[in-house]
């Protein structure tokens, strides 16, 4: 068990006017307190905090983070009351043991919710005090380290969250040795069998690596010293197991095709200068590999990381990784905010200044906004793991995007409202489709008009949760918008057959509706009529509770009497109790997001239809030829009258899928295919085959603005030789 006083001379040596006696009361409390725990592996239980204390002291963190170290279950797992802490170490530190007691409280929701939780506590306390996180990662860490102690299921569960969530915090902490730890360890437990067949096969090849190493060393001394370049040290190593892993995973390779195996570094003294005279050093005795060149001290990633990367090809053919560094970006890229954070008087949280921590920020704004949390876990995900892109604004400013980003990402990285306005996009000076794919060093421009707003479509392509967050908070809004418009306009057309002035008590915020609305559980006359737009509430039950029972029980016989005649006269009936009037539902060209043309039968423009209301998903319109729309008249009250839209602003069209049987000759498919691009119209897409009988089945789904324009393809198509019949196929196109 490591000694109190090792940990107090490490502190005491990082930081000459620390508290040491802090640290030993620290000690003391922390063992009476635990006395008589023991862990899974048998040892005392004190033995934790011990070890969580010193991987703090090894970080440099002062006595306050290390005391917290030693402090950090007693809340937790003893007696020891929160305010035993105030008046025994302060404020400070029992603020830090808080916020690592609320970490590690565990609610009985689901475990995907608690996880969630948990990350939501964890991202606050961060900007709250980082140096909770560092205390929560040290204690993470020594638990990796004993994790054998515990059963398969277990470990398993603790591997994966310190895979999803701390490995991927601590790398955008830009701690990069803690990170690597928490990953092997992470691997190592999840796929024992894996990690143990690659260490062997990496153990096999020890001393070729370690005499190709050698060699590499002594090449670049000798050239430094020649070109009086000063170094500080050169470091090879053998790169982690898991990033190895990962590597052979995603490409589908084996170990001897791992061609960046092997990575050196060189470490200069503390001017950016050394840096690139020690490159062209390098570039001028080995032949670098093109484009694996890249400058992390130009352009610092988010998480402070500098360094130059190159891959250079070896004397005996064999390519390798090289880094340099000063020996203060390389302290940086090891310890991260351990490393750079300054504890001064009054100052523990984030600070705008503090670049490392604006994606903590905005991290923490929306983890607040994001109320599901398999959606909150899924984007957390998103945004931890290593953003690889790194785009231009056309005035040079970096725009760092996950791989994969479009130009919608980007534009929200900008700001929302450049997102909310986006109408088009240029990379590189040339239009460009907004799902695109945005490259690393790629210029892209944002195009906005005051009119354009955000798609839901969008939601199939963008890549980061901010983008995400913003076009889905843009969308709920809007559909509330005209869930509310179409409850309004359902309210106002039932409202005539039980004589009800509709626009007289939708007028007065404060009357009849609200008490309704309250009954119903809602705050506002709005949010009832949002109800019903959504279809949750039929306007007739809110005109039976303005009515009373008996009124409209009365009302509603006298229009049941008038409705029972028509509902099995099916559709030809439907048409006269729907009377068309100027109030009925207006259908646009491109699909609302409340009214929706029905799948099943994929109403074209010119076409009859009816609209249902749908419960949650607004008004599905429907062909009248549609065979789902005599079993819709089982719910009358649920069809309202719909038409489409007199003047259409978009040339809209809509996708039908045609079937054409033919005789089975070569040439027949191009001659339907120009049949239809002679009347100049789109095919989406085509197929065929031969039937049994030996007939030629087409099938082609073209894209029409209306019912005139649909006719006009299928005569056309019937009039191709050896055309024997077209019919429309319903239903998706
Ligand atoms: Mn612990």
């Amino acid at each position: 068990m490591i000694r109190i006083e090792e940990i107090v001379e490490k502190v005491s040596r990082n930081h000459p006017q620390a508290d040491l006696d802090l640290l030993r009361r620290a000690y003391f409390f922390s063992a009476r307190e635990h006395k008589g725990q023991t862990r899974a592996s048998g040892e005392p239980y004190l033995v934790h905090p011990l070890e969580v204390a010193n991987i703090l002291a090894d970080m440099r963190l002062d006595e306050i983070s290390v005391a917290t170290g030693l402090l950090h279950d007693v809340v937790e797992d003893t007696l020891v009351e929160p305010e035993a802490i105030r008046e025994l170490f302060g404020g400070e530190i029992a603020h830090l043991v808080d916020g690592l007691t609320k970490i590690a409280q565990i609610s009985n929701q689901s475990r995907e919710e608690q996880q969630a939780e948990n990350v939501r506590k964890m991202l606050l306390a961060m900007v709250d005090d980082v140096r909770v996180v560092l205390v929560k990662l040290a204690d993470r860490l020594h638990n990796m380290r004993t994790l054998g102690f515990l059963k398969p299921e277990k470990r398993r569960r603790i591997a994966q969250e310190t895979l999803d969530i701390f490995a991927p915090i601590a790398h955008r902490l830009g701690m990069g040795r803690m990170r690597g730890e928490l990953e092997d360890l992470a691997f190592q437990n999840l796929h024992p069998e894996e990690y143990r067949e690659l260490a062997e096969q990496l153990e096999k090849r020890r001393g070729e690596h370690k005499a190709f190493l050698r060699e590499v060393t002594s090449r670049i001394e000798e050239k430094m010293r020649e070109a009086e370049v000063p170094i500080i040290r050169i470091e090879g190593r053998v790169k982690r197991l898991f990033s190895i892993w990962k590597k052979l995973k995603r490409q589908k390779i084996e170990l001897d095709q791992v061609y960046d195996l092997i990575a050196a570094r060189v470490v200069t003294p503390d001017e950016v200068r050394y840096c690139y005279a020690a490159l062209g050093v390098v570039h001028n005795l080995w032949q670098p590999v093109p484009g694996r060149f890249k400058d992390w001290i130009a352009t610092p990633r988010e998480n402070l990381y500098q360094s130059l990367h190159t891959s250079v090809i070896g004397s005996m053919g064999q390519s390798f990784e090289l880094q340099i560094r000063t020996e203060e970006m390389h302290r940086i890229a090891e310890e991260g905010v351990a490393a750079h954070w300054k504890y001064k008087e009054g100052r523990r949280g984030s600070h705008d200044d503090d670049e490392a921590f604006q994606w903590l920020r905005s991290l923490v704004e929306w983890s607040q906004e994001v109320k599901d949390s398999r959606d909150f876990l899924e984007s957390l995900k998103l945004d931890l793991y290593p953003k690889d892109v790194y785009a231009f604004t056309p005035m040079g400013k970096v725009i760092q995007l996950p791989r994969g980003a479009s130009p919608i990402d980007f534009a929200y990285m900008i700001h929302t409202e450049v997102g909310n306005t986006c109408s088009g996009a240029r990379i590189n000076s040339r239009m460009v489709p907004l799902r695109s794919t945005i490259q690393n060093g790629d210029v892209v421009e944002i195009l906005t008009s005051p009119n354009a707003h955000p798609s839901r479509d969008w939601l199939n392509f963008v890549t980061t949760s901010r983008a995400k967050n913003r076009v889905r908070h843009w969308v709920s809004e809007q559909q509330r918008i005209e869930s509310i418009e179409l409850g309004r306009k359902l309210f106002e057309k039932e409202s005539p057959r039980f004589n009800l002035p509709a626009k007289k008590l939708l007028a007065d915020a404060d009357g009849e509706l609200k008490r309704i609305a309250n009954e119903y559980g809602y705050g506002r006359v709005d949010d009832l009529l949002a109800a019903i737009g959504y279809g949750k509430i039929m306007p007739r039950n809110v005109i039976a509770k303005y009515l009373g029972p008996e009124k409209f029980a009365e009302l509603e016989q006298k229009k049941e009497s008038r409705l029972r005649s028509s509902v099995n006269a099916g559709v030809q009936a439907v048409r006269k109790l729907i009377r068309l009037g100027e109030d009925s539902i207006v259908v646009r060209g491109v699909d609302d997001l409340l009214v929706v043309r029905a799948r099943c039968c994929n109403p074209v423009r010119g076409e009859e239809i009816i609209g249902y209301i749908t419960r949650g998903k607004g008004v599905a319109v429907h062909a009248r030829r549609c065979t789902n729309v005599q079993q819709l008249m089982i719910n009358p009250e649920r069809v309202v009258e719909v038409e489409w839209a007199s003047s259409v602003d978009e040339a809209a069209s809509y996708a039908v899928k045609l079937l054409a049987i033919t005789e089975n000759r070569t040439g027949m498919i191009a001659d339907v295919t120009n049949a239809i691009k002679d009347i100049k119209t789109n095919i989406r897409a085509s197929t065929a085959a031969v039937s049994e009988d030996d007939r030629g089945r087409i099938e082609v789904t073209v894209e029409v603005f209306d019912l005139k324009h649909l006719d006009k393809v299928m005569s056309s198509i019937r009039k191709v030789p050896g055309v024997l019949d077209v019919e429309r196929l319903h239903g998706v196109a």
